[in-house]
């Protein structure tokens, strides 16, 4: 079984900050990182660091050839990754003392995923596999129907949430990942018990789970809800919160784990998150996620 994610690689440039620059102005930044992200990244480090066997699919420039390196080193199957003329997906993030932040997200080569690349990256693939995808790359349409046509299980966690998510074919989708907000966006109602009955509805189909921040999270499956608390630690940046939880989900569950087991084992791994600052170097590795949750059963 493996986990074919069809996902953005950004470069993220990361400016501090005394305040956000205002038009026409220049400022300067006294600290400057780059970093690795993207949710597509962030969600194949969190499914290899779970143990799954994952594949990325998506693209770079030339350039940054060495961050495929990078993710090989996480143990994530590169040969999908190809390199390409156009410039990497970054970001530049502006943040304030008060940790703030205002970003600008160029997609880049995230969005030269073609219907022709969707194919050859789902050329040999077996029915047990999963197909996972989210909003930052171009070809979703694509990527949904041709996993669906090969008979595998296909997730996708549609953010960032725009309004074409809404006229892709959901027949395609088995299980589908939101937060509040994406929730909030699809049932056009910031009242969980409409949302969840809006899924009801809509979704009779798909799974469906909505993450609740550290409220925790809620399943529907199969008519049934499956609510699992958050744990209750002290947070310092909650970046790449649903990503963790997204990769120690699909793990566990493409692995045949219970979903309730899978629910609690990514709420664990999504909390370690975090207590850590960053995106993908916050994503906790299984040992800790086992001893964590050897200490809170
Ligand atoms: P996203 O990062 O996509 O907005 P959420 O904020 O819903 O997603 O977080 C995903 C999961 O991370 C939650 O379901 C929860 O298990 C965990 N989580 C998020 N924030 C906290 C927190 N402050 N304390 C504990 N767990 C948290």
């Amino acid at each position: 079984m493996a986990v074919i994610n069809f996902g953005s690689i950004n470069i993220d440039h990361v400016y501090q900050v005394e305040h956000f620059v205002q038009p026409g102005e220049t400022i300067a930044s006294h600290d400057y990182q780059q970093l690795l992200g993207g949710k597509g990244a962030n969600q194949s480090i969190a499914l290899a660091k779970a143990g799954a066997e994952v594949r990325h699919v998506g693209r770079l420039n030339n350039n940054d050839a060495h961050i495929k390196q990078t993710l090989i080193k996480h143990g994530i199957d590169c040969k999908y990754v190809q390199c390409t003329e156009t410039p990497s997906g970054h970001a530049i993030i502006q943040v304030t003392p008060s940790g703030e932040n205002a970003i600008v997200l160029f997609g880049g080569a995230n969005q030269e995923l073609s219907a022709k690349c969707v194919m050859a990256a789902l050329d040999s693939t077996k029915s047990a596999d999963w197909v996972l995808t989210q909003n930052e790359t171009s070809a979703i349409d694509e990527t949904l129907t041709q996993a669906k046509e090969n008979g595998l299980k296909v997730a996708f966690n549609p953010a960032p949430m725009t309004d074409a998510v809404k006229a892709l074919p959901k027949e395609c989708i088995d299980l589908l990942i939101v937060n509040e907000v994406e929730a909030s966006e699809f049932a056009e109602t910031s009242e969980l018990t409409q949302i969840e009955a809006f899924f009801h509805q809509q979704w009779p189909h798909a799974e469906v789970i909505i993450t609740l921040g550290k409220s925790g999270v809620v399943m529907l499956k199969n008519g049934q809800r499956i609510e699992v608390p958050a744990f209750v630690v002290e947070a310092v940046d909650t970046t790449a919160a649903g990503d963790t939880f997204i990769g120690y989900f699909l793990a566990a569950y493409a692995d045949h784990a219970d979903a309730k087991k899978a629910l609690t084992r990514a709420c664990a791994a999504s909390a370690l998150a975090v207590m850590v600052e960053g995106a993908a170097q916050s994503i906790p590795e299984q040992d800790t996620v086992n001893r964590f949750l050897a200490k809170h059963s």
